[in-house]
Parts: structure tokens; C-alpha cells; sequence
């Protein structure tokens, strides 16, 4: 029996046609940063003023980056394993992610929209990405669902026949969706944006920053206007 874990919890951001991005919780304000800078005056505020908003601004220009880890973000996602292989090279942060040891794998599996599916032309580190016509677009996709079908019925009938769900997962495509728990700082987290919702990045994963990023400018709105007035380089 197929299983299937396509239910979107509320406040959730949806990305590509299974997945999402949404934020668990967060201790994650403008006030921590200028509170950590200002603790070396043994200084405190409980509101933001203009100067503060200047302090973030000088802060990110001079790369002092540690004023912005005292703050945390605890993102569930979901997301095609080929995704989360990218995302997990992120070492500064802590991840959690389902288990196709204890649980059975979902047969959810990404299939890119036509307008996603496309050439690669150029030199490696100077690709650019072409659309292709319709025909290849749609024969792409239909390969894929055929993949996946078989890739899914093999490891059903594997788990059936009483092999281990951790050896049967072998036949399950990078396409596969999986789910993790990512908490990070707001340093690290502008690594990741500067990277990951950079022109360069894969477009998939891409998409999944760009979420993280919606959630990370309405927490912390002033650095992440000093983050993008800075050229997007994390401090
Ligand atoms: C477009 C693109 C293409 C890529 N292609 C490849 C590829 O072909 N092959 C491949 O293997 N990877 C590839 N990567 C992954 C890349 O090499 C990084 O592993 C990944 O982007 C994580 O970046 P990071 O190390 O800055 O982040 P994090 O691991 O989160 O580290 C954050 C920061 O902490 C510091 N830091 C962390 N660990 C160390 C350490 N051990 N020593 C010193 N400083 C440290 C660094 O300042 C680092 O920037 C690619 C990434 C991108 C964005």
C-alpha cells in the first residue's frame, strides 16, 4: 500500500509539488544582535532605535559575524533527497531527518513542472540552464513517473517479502521526497542564503531558500535588509 505523508501542516510555504518549508519555531530578533554587540558596554535595550539599525548595518559591512548567533530557527522541511544531499553539506546548524530504517517510505516523488525541465549548456561553474521544447519537457516527465513507479513497487514487494525496510530502500530514487528538522543561526543561515538562493545554486534547492528567506527577513527584518544592502555575503 502506497503511503503518503501529503499533508501540509498550517503556515507552511509549499515548494516544488510535494514539498514545503515551514518554520517550527524561532528566537530570532533584531534586538539579539544589537543586545550581543552591545553587551561588550555592558549594554542592554529592550527596543530598537535608528542607531541600533545602524549598529546591524556595521556589524554586517565589517563581517563581525558572532553578534548574529544568538538567535535560533527550527525549520521543518520536506524535500527530494537529491535536495537535501545539497543541504546537508551545511555543517554549521543541526539536522534531524525521517528514517527509511524505522518508517516505510512515501511513494511522494518529484516531478519537475514542464518550465523546470531543462538543458544544461556550457563549461562546469559557467552552466547555463535552456528550456526545452514541449515534447522532451512532457517525455521527461512521463521517464520519471515510470522510475518511480517501478522503483516503488520494487521496494513494496521487498518490505512484502520480509526484507529489512533499511536494505529495500536501496531501489529508492534521489527524486524521493524525505522530511528533516534544520535549526540554525542567523549566520549561518545567510551562508546558506548567499549560496543556495544564489543565481548559481540548483534551482530546486533554490526554491527551498528562498522560503527560508521569507521567514528569516519577516524575523529579523533589519539584517536582512543590512544582509542584502551588503551584497549578500554572510558576516
Ligand atoms: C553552487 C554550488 C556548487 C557546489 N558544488 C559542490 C561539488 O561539486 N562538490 C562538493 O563536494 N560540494 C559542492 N558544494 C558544496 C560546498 O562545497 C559546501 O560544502 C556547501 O556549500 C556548504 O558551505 P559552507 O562550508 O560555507 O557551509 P557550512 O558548512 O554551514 O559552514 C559555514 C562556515 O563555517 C566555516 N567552516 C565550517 N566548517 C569549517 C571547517 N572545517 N574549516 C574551516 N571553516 C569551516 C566556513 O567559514 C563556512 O563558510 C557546492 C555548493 C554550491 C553552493
Amino acid at each position: 500500500m502506497a503511503v503518503t505523508h501529503d499533508v501540509i501542516p498550517d503556515g507552511t510555504l509549499r515548494v516544488l509539488d510535494h514539498g514545503f518549508v515551514r518554520l517550527d519555531d524561532a528566537m530570532a530578533t533584531d534586538l539579539s544582535v544589537v543586545n550581543a554587540a552591545r553587551v561588550s558596554f555592558a549594554r542592554r535595550k529592550d527596543e530598537m532605535d535608528d542607531s541600533d539599525a545602524g549598529l546591524i548595518r556595521f556589524l554586517m559591512r565589517d563581517r563581525h559575524g558572532t553578534p548574529f548567533e544568538h538567535n535560533a530557527f527550527r525549520f521543518h522541511i520536506r524535500c527530494p533527497i537529491f535536495v537535501a544531499r545539497e543541504w546537508f553539506r551545511h555543517r554549521v546548524g543541526s539536522f534531524n531527518e525521517f528514517s527509511m530504517r524505522y518508517a516505510r517510505a512515501t511513494d511522494d516523488f518529484y516531478v519537475p513542472e514542464p518550465e523546470d525541465v531543462r538543458s544544461q549548456v556550457g563549461k562546469p561553474g559557467a552552466y547555463s540552464f535552456e528550456p526545452v521544447d514541449p515534447e522532451l519537457a512532457e517525455r521527461t516527465r512521463e521517464e520519471l513517473r515510470e522510475v518511480y513507479e517501478h522503483a516503488y513497487a520494487t521496494y513494496e514487494r521487498l518490505v512484502e517479502a520480509g526484507v529489512a525496510r533499511e536494505l529495500a530502500r536501496a531501489v529508492m530514487p534521489v527524486g524521493a521526497y524525505t522530511e528533516f528538522f534544520w535549526t540554525v543561526n542567523a549566520r549561518a543561515l545567510m551562508n546558506f542564503l548567499s549560496l543556495r538562493a544564489a543565481e548559481t545554486a540548483q534551482r530546486e534547492i533554490r526554491r527551498y531558500a528562498e522560503a527560508c528567506e521569507t521567514f528569516f527577513a519577516d524575523a529579523m527584518p533589519i539584517t536582512h535588509a543590512a544582509f542584502v544592502a551588503s551584497g549578500r555575503i554572510a558576516p
